[in-house]
């Protein structure tokens, strides 16, 4: 069963197109959480950041920063989020991989992710070395 975006790269679902090339579509999210809030996908159906091929990532990188520079310029906002969740944890109900970009506004009813804390310096200098011996 192909994913709802899927379906909207084949033209069975309708969407609100932006721009479109071989590898990647941007199109209007059908419930923003701000004005102007659109997604970039890969047309490859891979559920996460983690399934994608590099070149693929790279492919839409290039239409995240089109799309980006064309909201600017078309809707000038004060600020402009990217967001790209992984995970039903993070957040993610589509398992097609997408990335958000929201543009902001001062005062919008958007929220931040996430309150800043400091935290243990002993903690962040053991997980950065957790994660840099994973390098691959
Ligand atoms: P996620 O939470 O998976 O990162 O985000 C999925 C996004 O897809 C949501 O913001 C949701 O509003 C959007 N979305 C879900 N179904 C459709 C649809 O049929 N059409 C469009 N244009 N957006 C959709």
């Amino acid at each position: 069963m192909p994913s709802i975006f899927s379906r909207i790269v084949s033209g069975e679902i309708p969407a609100w197109k932006i721009y479109e090339d071989q590898e990647t579509l941007a199109f209007m999210d059908i419930n923003p959480a701000a004005r102007g809030h659109a997604l970039v996908i890969s047309k490859a159906e891979q559920p996460d950041l983690f399934a994608l091929a590099p070149e693929t990532l790279v492919a839409v990188a290039h239409t995240v920063q089109r799309v980006a520079i064309a909201i600017r310029t078309a809707l000038e906002p004060d600020g402009l989020n990217i967001i790209q969740n992984n995970g039903a944890a993070a957040g993610q109900v589509i398992f097609h991989y997408h990335v958000h970009l929201i543009p902001r506004w001062e005062g919008d009813r958007a929220v931040r992710l996430w309150s800043p804390q400091p935290a243990d310096h002993d903690e962040l200098r053991a997980l950065a070395e957790q994660i840099s011996a994973a390098i691959q």
